[in-house]
């Protein structure tokens, strides 16, 4: 017996794949054969990580906080790459500080980046998903939508947000043939995490039984096993890919 991953034929939209964890996402779904939309805020960054991952990825340009925007480059990426088959809701950002400082805006922000778009994004695909009885959604969480954690209460809530979303839409769709997961990452090594204090990285790698910061390689494998047919009857779930770190 052997077992491979192909998805040939496949198209692939995955938000925040500039950089960091989505492009790692963007990179491996390609390796496995699928059609890449490789999605960020500028024009020329989108095109120049399409043209270095290859021949099957095009750049999109869009703010996933403008939902015009979103949907607009949702069926350009449909109209260039063919219907959208797995959608990866990766983009997001950090606004951390203590809930005392915390103003409305930086509540705002990480709600309409880490959340809402996600929503926007899934039901501008599902109505195609649904025809063809067939779609992969994978959302990116956080641990920290699990645990909470200290400066982060916009954060955690917009990624514990997301795991309820995914659960409800699993639901919704089962019956036809849509797969909606989490992927909670722990500590992953990119930009989001590169201003942490010598300090803090120091204790977090005592927290974590691997010893070792994420990569977004890590993260990206996760969710090919969510994306791919060995994952065919998981759905509704969140898939925790942080080292031990939360037991
Ligand atoms: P990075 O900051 O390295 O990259 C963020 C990506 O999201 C970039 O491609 C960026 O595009 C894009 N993005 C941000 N805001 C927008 C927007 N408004 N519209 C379009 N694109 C946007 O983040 P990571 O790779 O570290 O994180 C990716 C995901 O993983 C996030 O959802 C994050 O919350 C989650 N995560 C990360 C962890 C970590 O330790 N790093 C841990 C747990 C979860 P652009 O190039 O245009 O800025």
């Amino acid at each position: 017996m052997s077992v491979t991953i192909d998805l040939a034929g496949r198209t692939a939209f995955v938000t925040g794949s500039t950089r960091g964890i989505g492009r790692s996402i963007a990179e491996t779904l390609h390796a496995a054969g699928a059609n890449v939309a490789v999605v960020g805020r500028s024009k020329e960054s989108a095109d120049a990580v399409a043209s270095a991952i290859g021949d099957r990825a095009r750049g999109f340009a869009c703010d996933v906080t403008d939902s015009a925007s979103l949907r607009r480059a949702i069926t350009a990426c449909e109209t260039s790459l063919g219907p959208i088959d797995i959608l990866v809701n990766n983009a997001g950002i950090t606004r951390d500080n203590l809930l005392i400082r915390l103003t409305e805006q930086d509540w705002g922000d990480v709600i309409a980046a880490n959340l809402t778009a996600a929503f926007v994004s899934t039901q501008a695909v599902i109505k195609g998903m649904m025809k063809r009885r067939y779609g992969r959604i994978v959302n990116v969480a956080s641990i920290v939508g699990i645990t909470g954690n200290k400066g982060q209460a916009n954060y955690a809530a917009s990624k514990a947000g997301l795991i309820g979303f995914t659960k409800s839409v699993a639901k919704e769709y089962a019956g036809r043939g849509v797969l909606v997961n989490c992927v909670a990452p722990g500590f992953i090594d990119t930009d989001m995490t590169a201003a942490l204090p010598e300090a803090a990285r120091s204790a977090l790698l005592e927290a974590i039984p691997l010893g070792r910061l994420g990569s977004p390689v890590d993260v990206a494998g996760a969710i090919l096993f969510l994306a791919s047919d060995l994952a065919a009857y998981v759905t509704g779930q969140t898939v925790i890919v942080d080292g031990g770190m939360t037991g």
